[in-house]
């Protein structure tokens, strides 16, 4: 990866955690799960309406490094409006980017997701990033609590 595009990728992952987009509770949450990362000590609770198989809205609230706050952040604005299908192959896909660390592979699907493909390079990263995918997996499948432990 070039300088620059790490600075930018940087850049994005900063403006999420320090202005989460979608950070907040959702009263008429269909699904709903918290998740917690004892390695970093990262919580966040992911709400969803799910209608007719779409994701139709959906929101978080915790507390957690920069690398969490930015992952649920960007989350939340990729899944938004998507059938709970692709919100699945997103997750899949998203959690290969950063768990493949020998991969030099584009994911031009994930579109701004792709600003946290860097955490592969640091493995005690990597749980902070996916934790929000793991509790919306888990909100999903109508699991109340996961641990990435
Ligand atoms: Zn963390």
């Amino acid at each position: 990866m070039n300088v620059d595009l790490r600075e930018l990728y940087q850049e994005v992952i900063l403006d999420h955690n320090k202005r989460p987009r979608n950070r907040h509770a959702l009263e008429d949450a269909t699904n709903r799960s918290e998740g917690h990362n004892p390695l970093c000590g990262d919580q966040v609770t992911v709400f969803l309406k799910a209608e007719d198989g779409r994701v139709v809205d959906i929101a978080f609230e915790g507390q957690g490094c920069a690398i969490s706050t930015a992952s649920a952040s960007l989350m939340t604005e990729a899944v938004k409006g998507k059938t709970l299908e692709e919100a699945t192959a997103i997750f899949r896909e998203f959690q290969e980017m950063v768990t493949s660390p020998d991969s030099d592979e584009e994911h031009p699907n994930l579109g701004q997701l792709q600003v946290l493909a860097g955490v592969k390079d640091h493995p005690v990263r990597i749980k902070c990033a996916t934790l929000p995918w793991h509790t919306l997996n888990a909100a999903l499948s109508g699991e109340g609590k996961v641990s990435t432990e």
